[in-house]
Formats: C-alpha cells, sequence, structure tokens
C-alpha cells in the first residue's frame, strides 16, 4: 500500500490539516485546502473512489462539496464514490452545500453515483469496499460525538482526532503502523500528546506516525527524536 500523507497539521498552523490518502483512492478525512492540494500535486482526482470521515468537524469535511462538486464538473462521475462516516454525514454534506451556497448540489446528487455509509455506536467491519477492507472503530473525542478512527486493510490505522482511549489502543493494537492525532504537549479528553504516544509506542512496539501537530508539539519532537515516533512533513510517502 502506498500512503501518503497529504496534511499533517492542525487547524492553527500552516500546514494542511490532517489527511491521508492510499493508493490514490481511499483518503482518509478532506479537510478544507484538500482539494487544491491534490490539484497541485496532478493528481487524478477521479481515482478517489472512497471517503472515510472521522468526525464532522470542518477541519475532517470541509472540502468535501469542493470534491465532489469539482468532480462532477469535470464529467468525470460515473463511478461510484463511497462516504462512510458518523450517523448523519450524509446531512451534514448537504448543509456544507447549503452554507457554500453552491446552486448545483441536487442536481450533483441526482447524476453522481454517492453511497453513503452511516455508522451506528459500535465498531464495524466493512469486508469490501471498493476491494478494500475497512474497520471503524469508535474513539473519544471530547464533546464532539461519535468520532472514529479507521483501520485499512489490517494494516495502516489511522485515529482521527481523538484522547487516548480503548479505541485508539485497538487501532494500534490491530495495525502494522498508525497515523494517530498528536496534537498536544500533554494529552487531554480531545487530543492525544506526546505522553500518550510514548505510552502506545512503549506498549505495543509499534512505529506511529503523528499528525494533527500543533507547531509546539512539532518541534518538541522533532528535538526529541524518539524512535518509532515519526514526524514528517506534508506529502511525506511511504509504502507498507
Ligand atoms: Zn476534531
Ligand atoms: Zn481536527
Amino acid at each position: 500500500m502506498k500512503v501518503e500523507l497529504i496534511g499533517t497539521g492542525a487547524i492553527y498552523t500552516k500546514y494542511n490539516s490532517a489527511c491521508t490518502l492510499i493508493n490514490d483512492n481511499i483518503i482518509v478525512d478532506m479537510p478544507n485546502g484538500t482539494l487544491k492540494q491534490l490539484l497541485k500535486k496532478n493528481y487524478n482526482i477521479e481515482k478517489i473512489r472512497t471517503i472515510l470521515v472521522t468526525h464532522m468537524h470542518g477541519d475532517h469535511t470541509g472540502d468535501i462539496p469542493f470534491f465532489l462538486k469539482h468532480v462532477y464538473s469535470f464529467n468525470k462521475f460515473k463511478n461510484e464514490i463511497v462516504i462512510i462516516g458518523p450517523k448523519g454525514i450524509e446531512n451534514q454534506i448537504v448543509k456544507l452545500f447549503n452554507a457554500y451556497r453552491f446552486e448545483d448540489r441536487k442536481e450533483i446528487e441526482e447524476n453522481m453515483n454517492i453511497k453513503y455509509i452511516e455508522l451506528e455506536q459500535e465498531n464495524l467491519t466493512i469486508k469490501d469496499i471498493n476491494s478494500y477492507k475497512v474497520q471503524s472503530i469508535l474513539v473519544s473525542h471530547g464533546e464532539e460525538k461519535p468520532a472514529y478512527g479507521y483501520i485499512i486493510n489490517d494494516t495502516v490505522g489511522v485515529t482521527g482526532d481523538s484522547g487516548i482511549c480503548d479505541g485508539v489502543e485497538e487501532i494500534v493494537k490491530n495495525s502494522k503502523t498508525t497515523i494517530a492525532d498528536t496534537s498536544l504537549l500533554e494529552g487531554d479528553s480531545c487530543h492525544m500528546g506526546i505522553d500518550n504516544i510514548k505510552y502506545l509506542i512503549e506498549k505495543y512496539q509499534k512505529p506511529i506516525i503523528a499528525t494533527h501537530l500543533r507547531d509546539t508539539t512539532r518541534e518538541r519532537l522533532k528535538n526529541d527524536n524518539i524512535e518509532n515516533i515519526l514526524v514528517v512533513e506534508d506529502g511525506y510517502i511511504f509504502e507498507i
């Protein structure tokens, strides 16, 4: 699997917000600015067939309408696009379309082949989403409920935004590498911190790629250079 970190930053940084693209065709979250980033890299945008949404915050969903509008406007809407996310994700995307005042939402919906899978509270394994095995795992993001992390093909884990919780541990345990929310120096109920990530690498002895980084956290991690915690730039690609 080819994994590209489109974004590794938090809202307040110059870095793109956390966003992960796998094999050019499955993407975890679409923060504001994602579409432009992909276009700048000359990606074949219509290859993206699956969007996994971790939760409804704007720095994870903001560009979904821009993406759909773009794909539609270039007449590349023949493939089915699957959007998986928390219960209410379809309605949330309608609300975003309305907020952005894109009047062609109905036309897009009627003509594009969009399939929504809305997650219930329990963890779910979906065996064949455009030939991927996708597991959704409930995580803990303060008052923003529900929030999910994902495991793709038993290989790559993505925690989404989360404090340390059973769900995060399950993701790390069952993946080869995890891309983990490491926003803070010290974790709280909304986001993990360096302390939580250290705990996870010691317990599970697996590499973690830090994302959703605030600048202070990024600097500290770069200075400390801790084995098995990777701090990378936007656009970092690896094979697993
Ligand atoms: Zn969030
Ligand atoms: Zn976030």
